[in-house]
Order: C-alpha cells, then sequence, then structure tokens
C-alpha cells in the first residue's frame, strides 16, 4: 500500500521555499512584489518586508536592467515563460555574495526563469533566480585546460613554433583555399647545414640552443598571420606562405638564407665560412598553370635536395610538374 502524503502546512512550506537555494520572487500583475523568499534576501541585502507590496523595479537596491523588467511586463499580457540566459544577460538583478561588503561588489552570476502563475485567479509572475557563478568559473577553467592542450599539440615543445601536426592539417586547409580563390600557394623546405658536425663539435645542448635560435629567426621573417613556419623535423624547417608571386618567393628564400647567416653562429666543423647556415629548396603553386599541388611538398623537398647537392648555403626552386590527368587544371 502507498505512503500516505501529508502536505505541509501553509507555515512549512514558507519555510521551505524560504530555505530553498534558489531566489523567488512572485510579481502581481500591477508588477508589485508579493513574495521574497530567503534566498534573494540573503544575496539583495534588503528584507521581505521591506520589499513586499513595491514595484518590482522599486525594490532593489539598484532599478533591475531593462530587459528584466521588459521580460515581466511581457509575461504578464502574453502569459508565456521567458528564460534570461547567463550566456546574454550576466548579472540582471543586483544581487551579491555578501551584499554590502565593501570588498565583493560584483554581482552574482545569475540564470533568470520568469514563469506564469496563477494565485488566486489573479494572474502572476513567478522569478526564479539561480547562482550561475560556479558553473560560469567551471566552464573558464575548461575552457583555458583546452586552449592549453590544443597549443601543446600543435607547438614543438624545444622551438615553440608550429610542429608537424599542425603544418599538416594547415596545409591540406591552404591548398584548398589557393585553388578556391585562384591563389598561390609558395613552400619552402629549410635545413640547417652539416648540423650533426655541430651537435658532435659542440655538444647536445648547445645544439638545442641554436635550434631554437633558427627557428625564432625564420618566424621573425613571416609578416603576415596566413603564414606559417613549423617545425618539421629534426634541423628542418618548413613554411607555406599563400598569395605570393613567385619571384618575391625567389626573394623571399634568399632572405631566410640570408637571416639566419647573418645571426653568425659560429660552426668550426662547418666547410662554409664556418658558421651556421641553410640550404632552402622551395616550390609554388599557382592554379591556371597545370600543375600537380599535391606534389608541392615534395617537390620543395626536391629542390632541398638540390641545394644541398650543390654545395649547401644556397636556395634552390623545382617548379611543379605538370598535372598527370588533366590538361587544364583550371578547368577543373
Ligand atoms: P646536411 O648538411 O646534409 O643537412 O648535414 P646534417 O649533418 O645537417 O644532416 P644529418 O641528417 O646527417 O644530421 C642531422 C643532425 O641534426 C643529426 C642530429 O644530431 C641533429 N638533430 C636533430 N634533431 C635535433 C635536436 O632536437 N636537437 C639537437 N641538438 N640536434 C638535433
Ligand atoms: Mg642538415
Ligand atoms: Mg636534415
Amino acid at each position: 500500500m502507498a505512503a500516505e502524503v501529508t502536505l505541509p502546512s501553509a507555515s512549512t512550506m514558507a519555510d521551505i521555499l524560504n530555505a530553498v537555494s534558489v531566489g523567488l520572487i512572485v510579481v502581481d500583475q500591477d508588477q508589485n512584489v508579493a513574495f521574497w523568499n530567503g534566498w534573494i534576501e540573503k544575496h539583495s541585502g534588503i528584507a521581505a518586508a521591506e520589499a513586499v507590496g513595491k514595484r518590482i523595479d522599486e525594490a532593489f537596491s539598484e532599478a533591475p536592467g531593462k530587459t528584466f523588467l521588459n521580460a515581466i511586463s511581457n509575461l504578464l499580457q502574453y502569459r508565456l515563460p521567458v528564460v534570461l540566459s547567463n550566456a546574454l544577460h550576466r548579472a540582471p538583478l543586483p544581487l551579491f555574495a555578501k551584499p554590502g561588503d565593501p570588498v565583493s561588489k560584483e554581482r552574482l552570476h545569475q540564470s533568470i526563469t520568469l514563469s506564469p502563475l496563477v494565485i488566486n485567479d489573479q494572474g502572476c509572475c513567478l522569478i526564479q533566480v539561480t547562482d550561475a557563478t560556479t558553473s560560469i568559473k567551471r566552464e573558464k577553467i575548461l575552457r583555458s585546460h583546452s586552449e592549453l592542450l590544443r597549443k601543446e599539440a600543435t607547438t614543438d615543445g624545444l622551438t615553440g613554433i608550429y610542429n608537424r601536426r599542425f603544418f599538416d592539417e594547415h596545409f591540406k586547409i591552404a591548398l584548398g583555399n589557393s585553388h578556391r580563390q585562384n591563389t598561390s600557394l609558395s613552400v619552402f623546405m629549410v635545413d640547417i647545414d652539416f648540423f650533426k658536425e655541430y651537435n658532435d663539435h659542440y655538444g647536445h645542448v648547445a645544439g638545442d640552443k641554436t635550434l631554437i635560435q633558427v627557428a625564432a629567426t625564420l618566424r621573425r621573417q613571416l609578416m603576415r598571420a596566413s603564414d606559417v613556419v613549423a617545425r618539421f623535423g629534426g634541423e628542418e624547417f618548413v613554411l607555406m606562405l599563400p598569395n605570393m608571386a613567385e619571384d618575391a618567393a625567389y626573394r623571399f628564400a634568399e632572405k631566410l638564407r640570408l637571416a639566419i647567416w647573418e645571426l653568425n653562429i659560429p660552426h668550426e666543423k662547418s666547410r662554409l665560412d664556418q658558421r651556421i647556415s641553410i640550404s632552402v629548396g622551395f616550390s609554388h603553386y599557382q592554379k591556371m598553370e597545370n600543375t600537380n599541388p599535391s606534389e608541392l611538398l615534395n617537390t620543395a623537398d626536391h629542390a632541398l635536395y638540390e641545394a644541398k647537392h650543390r654545395g649547401r648555403n644556397q636556395t634552390c626552386f623545382m617548379a611543379l610538374p605538370p598535372h598527370p590527368n588533366r590538361t587544364s587544371y583550371a578547368a577543373s
């Protein structure tokens, strides 16, 4: 047999409504406060005895926001519930963790729901307020954690520039963009010359320091937000620059090489003027030219190989091979 439920008396009901950790206000048809619970007292600093009977726009220490007051008028007129989401309306009411505390003057973040209510045949508005501060704090922490994780996943731990994984993903996107937008894409492969000898002679720690310096110098040569430099692996770096004319790409490759040369980092074991140098291989994609974009990275790598072969500390360009399946790539 089901247990019989005895409803609490009216005074017990009031005790419950005053004890819940939700703010409850009832406003009558004339927008006068009819009920003001303990939670609202605690966070507004205004006693129920003081608030009940006052118009809602005069019941608080400061007038509530316009959106809140309009929402009440609309509800009383059209009898439809309204939610004031915390994302759009952070703190419409002057409610505080400790009202009157001169230190924490910041309002509580609030989630407010307005519902139509009928009491003694009179249409009223029930206002429920919850403190969203904790959930917002938690959300902020989660967001900054995921931002940190994302950064770690795409950044090279030693040099702080992007890693291979980031490059691979963004290279595909950049290639798609240049195809769709009919812009060019230049790719530069960079490799430090005789770096094994450098490590052998100066030690791995010095080698790491030089890698950091080279990476930072390459990064300083970039000018636009869409330009990317990444560590490709070991002492190799890759750069991609959209929307650059072919002759400008030549000049840029030389600019990279000279920037490293001018760092003047001693390298006794290098056979090239005893300082750190790089070799650069690059290639260039332009949609109209009927070439095969999927070969862009490979071709830049071949160009790098050629720069090494020709004696290092130099730049070498290699044109993309023709597209294997199309007579005109532009017609695709
Ligand atoms: P080349 O001019 O033909 O490029 O000769 P190389 O000696 O630079 O090329 P090789 O591929 O023979 O050697 C690359 C060296 O790069 C080997 C390794 O000691 C060094 N290296 C790769 N990654 C790191 C790293 O993270 N830190 C340090 N210190 N050295 C690294
Ligand atoms: Mg090398
Ligand atoms: Mg190498």
